[in-house]
């Protein structure tokens, strides 16, 4: 796919702020999203309430997630607290968090239910980032 603001919406993404990270094939999209929101929480200025408390809620359900303690129900909630972020903050670092978020949730929710259901484990999950 060409990289461009265009091409990119045409297959259902969007270019942001002109990064573009590669996963390697077998990448667990749940750690991915764990390292993320992790860099996200930890960069956060703390001025917005939605922002910082959010971010942090974000990389500690993800984390749970992981180590099979969360519900089903705290992976909706994942999708209402990126929601909750969009929109209410001052600066665009606070959609910067929930947008990969969201598409995190949306594109791979078979792979966060797997872990809620004892089907993957934490120790087993691999990030090939490159
Ligand atoms: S949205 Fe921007 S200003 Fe608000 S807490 Fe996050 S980084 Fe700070």
């Amino acid at each position: 796919v060409p990289l461009g603001v265009d091409t990119m919406r045409l297959v259902g993404t969007m270019l942001g702020t002109c990064c573009v990270t590669v996963m390697a094939e077998g990448t667990c999209p749940v750690l991915a999203m764990k390292n993320l929101m992790q860099f996200y929480k930890h960069e956060s200025c703390g001025q917005c309430t939605p922002c910082r408390e959010g971010s942090a809620w974000l990389y500690h359900t993800t984390d749970k997630i992981l180590d099979g303690k969360a519900t089903m129900a705290e992976l909706d909630a994942l999708h209402d607290v990126a929601n909750g972020i969009m929109g209410n903050t001052i600066c665009a670092f606070g959609e910067g968090t929930a947008m990969p978020a969201l598409a995190f949730v949306q594109k791979f929710r078979k792979s966060f239910e797997a872990y809620i259901l004892g089907q993957k484990k934490h120790s087993e999950a691999t990030l090939l980032v490159q």
